[in-house]
């Protein structure tokens, strides 16, 4: 069998022509200087300035870059995604463009995954370089809110510096902007051994963010989904059917204490009671069996879904003989 790969990076970038050259040279100076086998995959997310044909001198001059242009930007998670494809390596390593993250981290990171025997490790910019109140701030709680839907004790979720084991990159598919997010979906995977370093980071030395302001509401809502997801995800009746239970119950219950109403206060008090429209009971009973219902439906309608379009697998194989 021939020798395996010790490293594939794995570096997605967006109009970060000012920084490619100074990348590929640390990079590959730390690599031999380690003695590594690596590949670099570069993935141009539909960059509009002179990145790819900065990449196309490197992939000339050095055969251990490989690179993919995407037709227009698709973002962060798939230029992820189709980097992992191709990775071999027996560790990927995945970091930023814009020189925020430092391959000096690169080989500490291998020897985590190689000796210590984590799945994935994160980075973790303890001391960062950014805004304050557009990303720090943000962030903290940000990684709060995901430490406690996930049950992952990490720090920094989002950190672009991350090292993998190449099972785990083969094993998980970083749908729309779900890059904040790898380490639960490895975990939702099966690879739990998750880890954390300190890494230094640096101050965007040329151009700007590629993230607005919006990356928080949808940070936010992709939180929501992939707790949902995790959780549901491949059982939606489990949810709906029990919301819609409890509904159902509670409006079968008003209605019925109504019926009994009428005909105690025949019994009792000799006159008829008052109109069922008058008691509050009634409405309560009508919104919350059709709410019920309605939940019902969607659990099923879940269901049907899961069923028609079962092309992705529910189970990660871990070793084969
Ligand atoms: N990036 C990308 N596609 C995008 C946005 C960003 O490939 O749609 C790349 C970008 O070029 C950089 C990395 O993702 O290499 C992180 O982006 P950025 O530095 O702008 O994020 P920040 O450090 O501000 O969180
Ligand atoms: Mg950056």
């Amino acid at each position: 069998m021939p020798l395996q790969m010790n490293i594939s990076l794995v570096i997605p970038l967006l109009n970060e022509e000012e920084s490619l050259q100074e990348l590929h040279q640390w990079i590959s100076k730390v690599m031999t200087s380690h003695d590594f086998s690596y590949e670099i995959i570069f993935i141009d997310d539909g960059s509009t300035d002179n990145s790819w044909n900065l990449i196309e001198k490197l992939t000339s001059q050095d055969s251990a870059v490989k690179a993919l242009k995407f037709a227009a930007n698709f973002g962060k998670s798939q230029a992820l995604n189709a980097g992992f494809k191709k990775a071999q390596g027996e560790v990927v390593i995945t970091m930023d463009a814009d020189l925020q993250d430092s391959p000096d981290e690169i080989p500490s990171l291998y020897e985590m995954i190689v000796k210590d025997g984590y799945d994935l490790v994160s980075g973790w910019k303890k001391k960062r370089y950014d805004s304050k109140i557009r990303k720090n701030i943000p962030s903290k709680l940000f990684n709060w809110a995901a430490r406690k839907t996930s049950g992952i004790s990490l720090n920094d979720f989002n950190c672009g510096l991350k090292a993998y084991r190449l099972k785990v990159v083969k094993n998980i598919n970083v749908r729309g902007e779900m890059h904040r997010y790898i380490p639960v979906l490895a975990k939702n995977a099966g690879f739990t051994n998750i880890g954390e370093k300190i890494v230094k980071h640096q101050a965007r030395k040329y151009g700007l963010t590629k993230f607005g302001m919006e990356r928080f509401v949808n940070g936010f809502l992709d939180l929501i989904t992939i707790w949902f997801v995790s959780k549901f995800g491949k059982r939606p009746m489990h949810l709906f059917g029990l919301l819609g239970t409890c509904m159902f119950a509670i409006g079968f219950l008003a209605a019925f204490s109504i019926g009994l109403l009428k005909l105690l206060s025949l019994h009792y008090y000799h006159r008829p009671a008052p109109l069922v429209t008058d008691s509050p009971l009634f409405y309560i009973s009508l919104t919350t069996m059709i709410l019920g219902t309605q939940l019902f439906l969607a659990g099923f309608i879940g269901e049907l879904i899961l069923r028609s379009k079962n092309n992705s697998p529910n189970y990660t194989v871990l070793e084969e003989l």
